[in-house]
């Protein structure tokens, strides 16, 4: 059995053989094991005087140990039944000399260092299981909802994504790469006989996917070589974009609203023992912060946003907001809002989140200037059917549009973008054939886990954090 069965089941009275970690061993007697199957630990209850002192000696935190014995109801607090031991057998010592975890407070900071084992602690354990739940929940969400999933290319010879700086993907000497005449790296003697990069959106490929089999969504890894050492990007993250034919704007933003508050939803109902464990950790870490600084529980945060319509405004009307608020009066944002056509930043985001509204918010019509080449065209001819989400604490988490779906618009759109017209031929001729009105949006999962969890920094969220100047494990 694996402990989550055991404590499903309760088997007061059967003799069962449990394998795991050991997270505790007090006063010679309690072994708190933990096998990641959930949250709590089995408490094994050795007999002392009837085992091996050098076999005591060998129970150590982060011991992989196999322990069999009887299940009984629990005589001590803490926990419902416990296991009282005939036979504890050691699979995997870990010298407690050596072994950096200890059943005590470490920072998060150090955990990153030693990622390798982070996934034995009770706060990762928690984040990975609720990781899972979240991915399982969006692909049950589109399956549901008569999505099919398509497989984007992760190398990608079209450098029109535009959605940020890529990583190379060759096989050339970087010492020595092959030149052409005039001197430059001649890409034809590449792997693939050109320049070839690391996706930063499957959306272009999504769809012409889209275009066929009219509801698809992507979910796969992205790379973006991008400077941002924050605490909200990564190198390399995972995405889901959804793309629709025949959805507008006000369908996509109703969609990515949806999608949201289900998976949200479905930790909820599936994950209630990890988010409380997270909860209770936010709220201890938040103990010293006066009222007024801290975040809202976690659980509070999560059925107020799985229950409660997301705030939608048009940039114009932010721009408004944002102009005549006090930050802005009193110079307070470190960029200040002037005039129309403004790019948002994430202090501007989280004040009309956080601050103005107090729930997610999607603005949407931005102006085209700041926006890709491949959103739609309003009437005004100055603004595009973009739309973003913005949730409290985390900024932007979704970002979408209404795409582009006739061929002219587009044509013009990316001679004025300065893309060259050839590396997109093939997205062209989608609006060329059977061209339709079509939408879509990438939800950085990351991000989502980021604030389900309430772990404040990315790296905490993806097992092995890419980051600049950091690849390791
Ligand atoms: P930001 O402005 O926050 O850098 P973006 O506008 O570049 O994001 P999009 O290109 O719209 O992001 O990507 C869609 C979604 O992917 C974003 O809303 C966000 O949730 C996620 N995302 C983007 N860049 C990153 C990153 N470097 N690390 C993690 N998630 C990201
Ligand atoms: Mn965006």
């Amino acid at each position: 059995m694996n402990i989550k069965e055991l404590v499903a089941n309760e088997p007061i009275g059967s003799r069962v053989i449990i394998q795991g970690w050991v997270r505790t061993f007090r006063s010679n007697r309690f072994v708190a094991i933990n096998d990641g199957s959930c949250a709590q630990n089995l408490q094994a209850v050795v007999n002392f005087e009837e085992t091996d002192e050098s076999l005591l000696k060998r129970i150590t935190t982060g011991a992989c140990v196999k322990v069999e014995g009887e299940i009984i109801e629990s005589q001590g607090g803490g926990q419902r039944i416990e296991m009282v031991v005939q036979n504890i057998e050691i699979l995997g010592d870990a010298n407690p000399e050596e072994f950096p975890l200890q059943p005590k407070k470490h920072s998060l900071e150090f955990l990153r260092e030693i990622a390798h084992l982070r996934p034995r602690t009770q706060t990762f354990g928690a984040v990975f299981r609720i990781r899972h739940a979240l991915q399982f929940a969006t692909h049950k969400y589109f399956n549901d909802n008569g999505f099919f999933q398509v497989h984007t290319p992760i190398v990608t010879g079209s450098d029109a994504e535009g959605a940020g700086e890529m990583f190379r993907v060759s096989t050339l000497d970087p010492a020595s790469p092959p030149k052409t005449e005039s001197g430059e790296v001649d890409w034809k003697e590449d792997f693939f006989g050109k320049e070839t990069n690391l996706t930063v959106s499957g959306q272009l490929e999504g769809e012409l996917f889209a275009l066929g089999l009219s509801k698809i969504y992507t979910f796969g890894p992205t790379f973006r070589a991008e400077n941002s050492n924050t605490t909200r990007h990564l190198a390399e993250f995972w995405m889901i974009e959804p793309e629709v034919a025949f959805n507008d704007l006000q369908d996509n933003m109703q969609l990515a609203e949806d999608n949201l508050k289900y998976v949200i939803q479905y930790t909820l109902e599936h994950c209630r023992e990890d988010l409380q464990l997270l909860a209770d950790r936010q709220a201890n870490e938040e103990k010293q912060l006066p009222q007024d600084k801290r975040t809202i529980p976690l659980l509070e945060k999560l059925e107020f946003v799985a229950n409660n319509d997301f705030v939608r405004c048009s940039y114009t009307e932010a721009i408004e907001i944002l102009r005549n608020s006090k930050p802005n009066k009193k110079k307070k944002f470190k960029y200040l809002i002037e005039e129309w056509g403004a790019d948002l930043q994430s202090e501007h985001e989280r004040f009309l989140v956080e601050k103005h509204f107090g729930k997610p918010v999607i603005l949407y019509d931005y102006p085209a200037s700041i926006k890709a080449f491949y959103m739609r065209l309003n009437e005004d001819g100055k603004t595009v059917r973009a739309m973003d989400i913005l949730f409290p604490g985390i900024g932007e988490i979704v970002g979408g549009s209404q795409r582009e779906e006739r061929y002219d618009v587009l044509k013009s759109k990316i001679e004025e973008f300065g893309i060259e017209e050839e590396s997109l031929w093939w997205y062209l001729e989608t609006r060329k054939f059977g061209t339709c009105v079509h939408s879509g949006y990438g939800l950085g999962f990351e991000r989502l886990v980021s604030f389900v969890t309430g772990m404040n920094n990315i790296r905490d969220v993806i097992p092995f954090p890419r980051t600049p100047k950091s690849a390791d494990f």
